[in-house]
């Protein structure tokens, strides 16, 4: 064969060269394809980056270790996991809701699977006796946010789990706010464990992404047809920040655990607060729930002020280490005033203010709730 001429000189001589080093950290798989064999096989079956990309492999083997399940599928988002589950269920089926649930999910039912013939319950998950009430001979899933958003509601997986099994429905638990490091749903009944990555694993607000975990055959069989066929998979730059967040989490959310009780017992006693959620709070009326199927708290809470809405609001904006931005769970303090957030229909009270706690020393914490509240 002839040299080659500089055009193809500059394909073949870029094209990948991996070196024999062992890098301690990995390195990210730009790829969308893969190098077929002689025989036709792939290495490790990688063929197409939306069905497997090695990036996406170490998120979704690592999150499945800690939630202690066989299987886990990442998404680019939260919600493209939660619309994945959604997918699974047939037309015709009826779904129970928390009635305080995430706002987008509520919003995707109505706006998305309604339109798909789902139907959907909202309850009070708190309630057994209202979640019993609510099940029809259709009901192929209870959907359990604990603790809720904003209100900091704990719901008793153990006990909803069971109810679902005895209808033959799943039980599907949101554990964005706890993390595997605080509690392990599928141990407790749950079908299927959800969760936004995007917050805590990630945990430096620059990445969305999001994850399945369960350990039924036929049901990850499912998610993963869904998954690669309708190819809302994460990128993998995204996996590579979320598997660093992840070497981190631990450290990260127990710090920030310690920060929020800290300043939930503080706000409590302030005279401008009229209550707090957390329920860290020996006063937070399931305190001992929480005790029973958590080993930590969260860094998650909310404040109901003592003013009116655009009083609330201005306290949200004179905090300085607190931003006010949606979201939660990265390094930073956040606050966020939910009703103007989540509109008009709202349930939440005008009043209140939901706040993400980071890593900054609890001293700076208090001491700006304190000059905000003055
Ligand atoms: C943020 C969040 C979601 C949605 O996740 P995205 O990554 O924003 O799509 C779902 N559930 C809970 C509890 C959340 O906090």
């Amino acid at each position: 064969m002839q040299k080659p001429k500089f055009e193809t000189l500059a394909i073949k001589s870029i094209e990948n060269k991996m070196m024999d080093v062992e890098p301690v950290s990995t390195p990210i798989y730009l790829a969308s394809t893969y190098k077929r064999n002689t025989d036709g096989s792939y290495n490790n079956d990688f063929i197409y980056s939306r069905n497997g990309n090695p990036n996406r492999t170490i998120v979704e083997q690592s999150i499945a270790q800690l939630e202690q399940g066989q299987f886990a599928f990442a998404f680019s988002s939260g919600m493209a996991a939660i619309s994945t589950i959604l997918q699974s269920l047939k037309s015709g089926d009826h779904i129970i809701l928390p009635n305080d649930i995430y706002y987008a999910i509520k919003k995707l039912m109505e706006d998305v699977f309604q339109r798909w013939n789902l139907s959907y319950s909202l309850v009070n998950m708190s309630n057994l006796l209202e979640v019993e009430k609510a099940i029809k001979p259709s009901t192929a899933l209870i959907w359990i946010e604990s603790p809720s958003n904003p209100q900091l509601k704990i719901s008793n997986i153990k006990s909803i789990a069971k109810i679902a099994h005895k209808s033959n429905a799943l039980c599907v638990v949101d554990n964005t706010w706890l993390t595997p490091v605080f509690q392990n749903p599928l141990k407790l009944g749950a079908d299927m464990v959800v969760h936004s990555t995007t917050k805590y694993f990630g945990g430096h607000s620059d990445v969305l992404g999001g994850c399945i975990v369960l350990n039924n055959n036929d049901l990850a069989d499912k998610i993963s047809s869904i998954q690669s066929l309708s190819g809302a998979v994460p990128a993998p730059f995204d996996c590579w920040l979320i598997a660093r967040g992840i070497q981190t989490l631990f450290l990260r959310i127990s710090k920030q655990t310690e920060n929020a009780h800290k300043l939930a017992t503080f706000l409590e006693s302030h005279p401008k607060i009229d209550k707090v959620f957390y329920p860290g709070l020996k006063s937070h009326p399931q305190h001992l729930l929480a005790k029973s199927q958590q080993t930590g708290f969260g860094a998650m809470l909310s404040v109901l002020i003592k003013s009116t809405e655009k009083n609330a609001f201005q306290i949200s904006t004179q905090l300085k280490y607190f931003t006010t931005a949606t979201s939660l769970g990265g390094v930073e303090s956040l606050v966020e005033h939910r009703k103007s957030v989540e509109g008009e229909n709202s349930p939440t009270p005008s009043n209140l203010l939901r706040v993400s706690v980071g890593i900054e020393h609890i001293d700076d914490l208090i001491a700006d709730w304190q000059q905000a509240l003055s």
